[in-house]
């Protein structure tokens, strides 16, 4: 049998929002011939709203090929198609008359472990496995197990505690009862390439890529005098590193999240509170909001910062006018800050 590309519109007719990753209906073997579902969760970091465990399972892990899953369920409750082809999730185990890979698809959700589930999962959790039958033609909701359920030895696995499997099937084969599936709605949107790893210390040739996850360190600064992304990415991993978590990648671009972050970093100093003088029509002591914009106060409370900070031998970083225009001495000053900052 080839592989099953219906899974998208199958999915969206069940009312989940789908996502797919690029290369999705060619991934895995086409050896497959599904009778039913084994469910799982992936044992990932606790809390994240990102999607760390994606990468693992559509390309695998060493000594384990991908795909790991056919469909990946991120904690939003989005359903991300990895797989239209077989993918390596089961291991040996047997439920009903299904017993490999080839037997069953395989999902992976979010999820630590067991008191891990959040709304979003238990409400897409069912309506997914009722999609994936709907794929095969499938209408009895008993060909849906979980891992530890179906693993052999007994015991070998734990998932998906927590998500009691008498229920899952009774709410699956209540929606397959009850509900006809929707028409498919337009077209899903492929999911976001998965983040590449990220250097363990930004330089030169580890420069910012987007990673969610952010290097501990960062090479000294060329001072050029300019906000590119080098400034702005030892930018982003200090303020990471501070515990400012409204920027959560490490893009070296400065949007409006890291503005933000800057913004409560130099509050936590003691600046970018209020108006220190009046200009621009805005009365000295107006209070300053966190707004991620990037506008005349924002500049004018860095220089402060800089020029109230001491470098190397007790000199001041800035030793220019406050006046909010944030040009080529004030980065100058601003990269050597940062620079003192490397490696704490
Ligand atoms: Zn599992």
């Amino acid at each position: 049998m080839p592989r099953i590309t219906n899974l998208v519109k199958k999915l969206q007719a069940r009312g989940l929002k789908v996502e797919y990753v690029k290369g999705w209906s060619t991934r895995g073997s086409s050896s497959f011939t599904p009778k039913g579902v084994t469910c799982h969760w992936t044992a990932g970091p606790r809390g994240t709203e990102g999607r760390p465990s994606l990468n693992v399972v559509t390309h695998g892990r060493p000594g384990l090929p991908g795909p790991l899953c056919n469909v990946y369920l991120d904690r939003r409750g989005v359903a991300v198609v990895v797989a239209a082809g077989r993918a390596n999730h089961g291991g040996r185990g047997v439920w009903k008359s299904g017993s490999g890979n080839s037997d069953f698809f395989g999902i992976e959700a979010e999820a630590a472990d067991g008191n891990d589930w959040t709304e979003a999962q238990r409400e897409a959790y069912p309506k997914l496995c009722a999609g994936l039958l709907d794929a095969i033609d499938e209408s009895n909701a008993s060909w849906v197990c979980g891992h530890s359920e179906y693993a052999l030895p007994k015991g070998r696995k734990i998932d998906i505690n927590g998500y009691p499997m008498s229920s899952m099937r009774a709410q699956v084969q209540a929606i397959i009862n009850g509900q006809k599936p929707a028409k498919p709605k337009p077209k899903p949107k492929p999911s976001r390439p998965e983040a590449k790893p990220a250097a363990l210390v930004q330089s030169k040739k580890n420069p910012p890529n987007g990673s969610t996850t952010f290097p501990k360190d960062f090479e000294d600064l060329a001072i050029n005098k300019k906000p590119d992304a080098l400034t702005i990415g030892a930018l982003q991993i200090l303020l990471h590193a501070t515990g400012r978590r409204d920027n959560q990648r490490w893009d070296g671009k400065l949007a409006g999240r890291t503005v933000a972050d800057t913004m409560r970093m130099l509050r936590a100093q003691g600046y970018y509170k209020v108006t220190p003088f009046t200009a621009k029509g805005v009365r000295k002591g107006t209070p300053l909001k966190v707004d991620r914009k990037a506008g005349f106060w924002f500049y004018v409370e860095l220089q402060r910062f800089l020029a109230d900070a001491l470098g190397k031998r007790g000199k001041k970083f800035y030793r220019g006018k406050i006046d909010g225009i944030f040009k080529d001495m004030s980065w100058e000053s601003f990269e050597l800050w940062i620079n003192t900052q490397n490696g704490r």
